[in-house]
């Protein structure tokens, strides 16, 4: 008998990319390449294919453990669980619940999401976040007041419609592979391919036009491109006139950023930005694709309202191959944003400060009116900081804060502080070596959910096997872990289809996303998909934005330098990114030999003119300091990074050290994009 085939989605990145599991007495044995799939066409990247390695990895955590004075000590669930309740009800006694917190996981499913932020609320705490504050958290915040969602416009797959592709701060090629082919297709079909940023990345080698923009100053390029459409009588003036707002008081506000004092603060040369501008106004339909080189900014709200400023100016919105497509990271970020795994917003996007929002999840829930509090909880930094203060016990489901948030040793610091540390994951990673107890959960094909990838595409994601051991799907570890605190009739779920329908309740653009038709939709489905029959909403803003007036927002964006500009001490720029073969921590992706075949180490990219200067030798260690820490790291000499930057990849233990913990004041996420640095000589063992 041949093997059962299960249709699964990629449990790396927001791609949402299938992949066929073949199973066979309930072990699976290979896997097979999604050929039919909408959404990939077989595709898959080398973390995709890899995938099957974190399935029965040696390192699989095989059941809970409490971390003792002489080391790790096996729990049954029972005594584990238990544990788990008494040290939070001791810290809810002690000091009420905002002394506790939890970080959700974007590596979670949906119902995983709904459930912890449940949770959490049900305890009388906002304090919930998840690491889309570390990515995305400025696009919700930069997007919700200008188009009435912080959401892609587009599916991804429309990439391929596009005359035109603007890439700002978007490594699409290395960080969203199969995706990127999408872009491909769009440049054989004479697209023209624009890419601004620092380093000449894989993206940026098939561009027309590269600006090499200095690490911070995206804003300041963004508006010598506005001002330039508008100069030239380049914008859309039909668009402007009947779908927006605000449009004058933008326009005075890049009246003076020209392109010759954008390539004084940029770097980029002034005739570059004027054909950038001419290119992208003039080549309908275009798309504007940006990632964390503009999220990740101690200004990325505004950054993010930049660039929708330009999408809006060209009238390049509710169309195929048009649009704004912020590219989320991890498989399901968007979703655990959608559940409202987030310190200020409710599930389907509710101000936790609005009576009404909270009103209605109460009325749902059935608990009593004023359970849910109504002010914002503390965000993924914040918690830190606040770790071993008043903050004193932490739950994470499924995240690694000690290698993923900025300034490390302050991190670590904190979580060393705290009276209870309860870490839920695949493997005992580099936080959960900080914990107090350590729970084993279920990967992506041991358990059922859904997931909604960057592009709001919905999909269900079965359980093919179990997990090894004693390991369990967070759901299961969440739903028992309430009902021991008391919890146990608001949460009477046995299965994640069960959670979903709630989830249909709850989130207003879920409505129709009910479990069996998700099951049955091949291609899942674009929220939002506000009832039953609605064929969900692949292409976003058609007819009008969901604002008060149906029209989008121009906003007057300044530019501002960064917190930390290169000094005499510090006379370098680190800027930070992420190369194929890894993901975010890199929990999952250093323990996949072939992944670690292709890129085994810690490196920096250095200029050749930089590290001839520096006496750095390629293949060598190198020290690389700023003024939070120091790591160690090997150096690569190569042209695609400019002088005076230095790159390093996120997913090793180290390059958070030295990152700047600044936060945007809107979206709260941190400047992790640009901090000065110098190198250091090592001594060669
Ligand atoms: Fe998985 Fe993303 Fe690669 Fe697709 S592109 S296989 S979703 S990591």
């Amino acid at each position: 008998m041949s093997p059962l085939r299960v249709r699964t989605v990629c449990p790396y990145c927001a791609v949402g990319c299938h992949l066929d599991l073949l199973v066979e007495n309930g072990r699976v044995v290979g896997m097979a390449h999604a050929v039919d799939s909408p959404v990939n066409g077989g595709n898959l990247c080398a973390k995709g294919n890899a995938a099957l390695d974190l399935l029965n990895h040696p390192e699989r955590l095989r059941t809970p453990l409490r971390r003792t004075r002489s080391g790790w000590e096996p729990l049954g669930w029972d005594d584990a669980l238990d544990l788990a309740a008494q040290r939070i009800q001791d810290v809810l006694r002690r000091h009420g619940p905002n002394a506790l917190g939890f970080l959700s996981s974007a590596k979670c499913t949906n119902e995983e999401n709904y459930l912890l932020q449940k949770l959490a609320r049900l305890l009388g705490t906002n304090n919930v976040d998840h690491c889309a504050r570390l990515c995305h958290a400025s696009t919700l915040t930069g997007l919700a007041p200008v188009l009435g969602t912080g959401a892609a416009t587009n599916p991804l797959t429309d990439l391929a419609r596009a005359r035109c592709l603007l890439f700002v701060g978007s490594n699409l090629a290395e960080n969203h592979p199969v995706a990127f082919r999408w872009v491909r297709r769009a440049k054989d079909r004479g697209a023209v391919v624009l890419v601004a940023d620092p380093r000449k990345t894989p993206t940026a080698w098939i561009a027309d036009l590269h600006l090499p923009v200095r690490p911070g100053t995206d804003i300041a390029l963004l508006n010598a491109l506005l001002h330039v459409i508008i100069r030239d009588g380049l914008e859309d003036k039909a668009f402007i006139r009947s779908r927006t707002m605000g449009f004058q008081e933008a326009a005075r506000a890049v009246r003076d950023a020209t392109p010759q004092w954008a390539e004084s603060v940029t770097g980029v040369p002034a005739r570059d930005i004027t054909r950038a501008a001419r290119l992208f106004a003039r080549s309908k339909p275009a798309s504007l694709i940006y990632c964390m080189g503009i999220t990740q900014h101690h200004n990325g709200t505004q950054a993010v309202r930049a660039c929708a400023d330009l999408v809006l100016a060209t009238g390049n919105v509710g169309r195929e191959g048009s649009g704004l497509i912020p590219v989320r990271g991890q498989d399901n970020v968007q979703g655990a944003c959608d559940m409202g795994a987030l310190s200020a917003l409710l599930p389907g996007y509710g101000s936790v400060m609005d009576p009404r929002s909270r009103a209605a999840l109460e009325a749902l829930w059935g608990c009593a009116e004023g359970t849910i509090p109504d002010r914002p909880g503390l965000t993924v930094t914040e918690m830190e900081a606040a770790a071993g203060r008043s903050l004193r016990a932490l739950v994470a489901m499924g995240e690694n804060p000690m290698v993923t948030s900025p300034n490390g040793n302050r991190v670590a610091e904190g979580l060393g502080r705290l009276d209870f540390f309860l870490v839920m994951d695949l493997f005992l990673t580099e936080s959960a070596r900080s914990a107090h107890l350590v729970l084993p959960a279920a990967a992506w094909a041991e358990k059922s959910g859904s997931k909604t990838s960057a592009d709001r595409r919905v999909q269900w994601s079965p359980r093919a096997v179990d997990p090894p051991g004693d390991a369990r799907a967070d759901a299961w570890i969440i739903t028992r872990l309430a009902r021991r605190l008391g919890l146990e009739p608001f949460f009477p779920y046995k299965t994640s289809e069960e959670v979903l329908r709630e989830i249909n309740r709850a989130v207003p653009p879920y409505a129709g996303i009910t479990p069996e038709r998700l099951q049955g939709a091949p291609a899942g489905l674009h929220w939002p998909c506000p009832q039953e029959g609605h064929p969900g909403t692949a292409i976003l803003f058609q007819d009008g934005f969901p604002t008060p007036d149906g029209r989008a927002r121009f906003f007057p964006v300044p530019f501002e330098p960064p917190p930390e500009s290169p000094d005499a001490d510090y006379p370098l720029c680190l800027t930070t990114g992420r190369v194929t073969a890894h993901y975010n921590s890199g929990a999952m992706s250093r323990r996949t030999p072939a992944l670690m075949d292709l890129s085994p180490e810690l490196f920096v990219e250095i200029h050749p003119d930089d590290a001839a200067r520096l006496g750095v030798r390629a293949g060598r260690r190198v020290g690389v300091v700023t003024r939070r820490g120091k790591m160690e790291a090997v150096a690569r000499v190569a042209s695609t990074v400019p002088r005076g930057v230095v790159f390093a990849p996120f997913h090793f233990p180290g390059t958070n050290r030295l990152t700047l913990d600044v936060v945007d004041p809107e979206a709260r996420i941190p400047a992790f994009k640009a901090a000065a640095c110098r190198l250091e000589p090592v001594e060669e063992k």
